[in-house]
């Protein structure tokens, strides 16, 4: 479809983001090639358990925060997790790095309690080109895309190019412009 047709183009009831949809249009500028966050890794530096998470759409800027919690909580390779004894105590007594008397932790059936432990993660990166796309034909009222390139895309990027490409367009608030007005933007497939 044209970029005007594009540009037309409605999400479903209660989506901000349409189906993939194939534009044709011309290259009518382009910013420098910056870095996205497309999603995150993290290990469990205890029992080495692997996380990953990947994004629906690539971020501009760190969508949260990676403080994740390693949910494998009976692993053995995890520190025993410790409280507080108190006086009446005798078993399972020793004393932390502080002095204090600790106490581990039992489950009713038994087993010693292990800690919730933080994973190492960092953020997944993918490297993007932002385009205005324009269409081929002309029309009288110019119209663009905010378009998001990715990948082998990226390569060789040139005003005035003529381009086939496919993806989502996402309907976001553009919190750098002054008016904040809501936009159109297509994420094409990397
Ligand atoms: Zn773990």
């Amino acid at each position: 479809m044209s970029v005007s047709e594009a540009l037309r183009v409605q999400p479903p009831i209660a989506e901000s983001r349409t189906g993939i949809v194939k534009v044709t249009g011309m290259i009518s500028s382009y910013k420098d090639l910056h870095v996205m966050i497309v999603g995150w890794t993290g290990v469990c530096p205890y029992c080495r358990k692997v996380f990953h998470k990947s994004y629906d759409k690539p971020h501009f800027q760190a969508p949260e925060m990676l403080l994740k919690i390693c949910d494998n909580v009976d692993a053995p390779e995890h520190p025993e997790a410790l409280k507080d004894a108190k006086e009446s105590d005798k078993e399972g007594l020793f004393m932390d790095d502080d002095g204090n008397k600790m106490k581990l932790e039992f489950d009713k059936d038994g087993k010693i309690k292990r800690q919730r432990v933080y994973l190492r993660t960092n953020f997944e990166f993918i490297d993007a080109v932002e385009v205005d796309l324009q269409d081929t034909e002309k029309h009288e009222e110019i119209t663009t895309l905010k378009t998001l390139l990715f990948g082998d895309d990226i390569k060789d990027v040139r005003l005035g190019e003529r381009v086939v490409t496919a993806g989502r367009i996402w309907i976001e608030l553009l919190t750098s412009h002054k008016d904040a007005r809501l936009h159109k933007r297509l994420y094409t497939h990397s």
